[in-house]
């Protein structure tokens, strides 16, 4: 069988996988979703349909505690190929099942006969409306996965990167009673760097649980904007820097800036942007007032923008740190295509989620593994 002949018939079992997953249950009454036009050969077809992921456990942050993500899983179907996509939208990002099918919905990607039109396409959907930047994502994330299927390739070879040169993930141990925080520090016994979650008074207390548990691990922090006093979080960065600490990702509120530059002039612990960076344009105004920045697809509208953000950052001479939301492995393994260009990664979401629907990059003692073979962003339906 010829190869695009198997891919043909591939992509027609996995339209009537995505049937099936309606018909299981596995998607949120009456949100919506659907297809914006009928397949026409030739052209870009559009279909997504909502996903809640189920967490298997209840992610605990400074502010908040949830045990869903709300999520849309999309697709584009080209001339028999299938790119597969995907919107995670956290609620603190002010993305929903609704705003994401809204604006997939107001979409005519039918006009559409070139999928490696990748930027004009882009430009068009930030032309319909600005935001809506996971919805972007999903589409984004789709076309590279179609385009690399056209061409064979997966996308860290497109992109002339060295799948050998992925950094270590974190894998992260939320906010929790020290017994709870035993037990994940535990679970998360194969990985190299755990990422703890701060922003309350019991910081020091969840580090010193988990260094009884692993005394050698590295850790980084994650404060989620939850410190107030620049003088406070010094003395933090200090007091990690002597507890095996890497960096820290957002201390302080992302407004806050001149508190943040001092504190980054001070720290013996690099300070990462997240909360505070989410597109391109964001980057300049942080040189100096962060040493990195932390890109996820959701944020950046995917995967095209996530490469031109890594290299402005390493131009200017920011670390790049490569996030994610809790996601399918969809979004997960589209994000690890750009890991060689990472010096930091945070790529544990599809380890979060009890439902995952693909197979695609994987963590082996610790560090990102890219499927090699696997073209587009290296995914197949579970
Ligand atoms: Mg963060």
């Amino acid at each position: 069988m010829e190869r695009r002949d198997f891919l043909r018939i591939s992509a027609f079992g996995l339209a009537s996988a995505v049937i099936g997953g309606v018909s299981a249950g596995n998607v949120l009454p009456s949100s919506g979703g659907g297809r914006s036009d009928s397949t026409r050969p030739g052209h870009l077809n559009l279909r997504f349909f909502p996903y809640e992921l189920k967490l298997k456990h209840a992610f605990n942050l400074a502010k908040y505690s949830r045990t869903t993500t709300p999520d849309v899983q999309l697709e584009i179907e080209y001339d028999g190929l299938t790119g597969y996509g995907e919107a995670s939208m956290p609620p603190y990002l002010g993305e929903s099942v609704e705003s994401v099918t809204r604006f997939l919905s107001s979409l005519d990607l039918g006009q559409f006969t070139d999928p490696f039109r990748i930027e004009e396409i882009l430009d068009y959907m930030d032309g319909v409306a600005p935001g809506n930047n996971a919805a972007k994502a999903a589409v984004d994330i789709a076309l590279h996965d179609l385009v690399g299927k056209i061409m064979r390739q997966p996308w860290y070879r497109i992109w002339g990167l060295n799948p050998d040169h992925t950094p270590y993930t974190s894998f992260t141990i939320g906010i929790d009673t020290p017994d709870v925080v035993r037990r994940k520090v535990a679970e998360a016994s194969p990985y190299k760097i755990l990422k703890v979650k701060m922003g309350l008074d019991n910081d020091r207390q969840l580090v010193e649980t988990i260094r009884e548990c692993r005394p050698e691990v590295p850790i980084c922090v994650d404060a989620n904007q939850g410190w107030t006093d620049k003088e406070k979080a010094l003395d933090m960065c200090h007091w990690l820097a002597s507890r095996g600490c890497l960096f820290v990702e957002q201390p302080m509120a992302k407004e806050n800036i001149d508190d943040t530059a001092w504190l980054t002039e001070r720290s013996p612990l690099p300070i990462i942007a997240d909360e505070a960076v989410k597109r391109l344009d964001d980057i300049l105004p942080l040189k100096g007032v962060y040493d990195g920045i932390n890109i996820k697809l959701m944020k950046s509208g995917g995967m095209h923008e996530a490469y031109r953000m890594a290299t402005l950052a390493r131009a200017l001479g920011m670390k790049v740190m490569l996030g994610c939301m809790t996601e399918t492995s969809c979004a997960v393994s589209a994000a690890a295509q750009l890991a060689p260009l990472a010096e930091y990664a945070d790529l544990d979401g599809n380890l979060l989620i009890a439902n995952d629907r693909f197979d695609g990059m994987k963590i082996t003692d610790g560090r990102i593994v890219l499927p090699r073979e696997r073209p587009g962003i290296g995914v197949s339906l579970l």
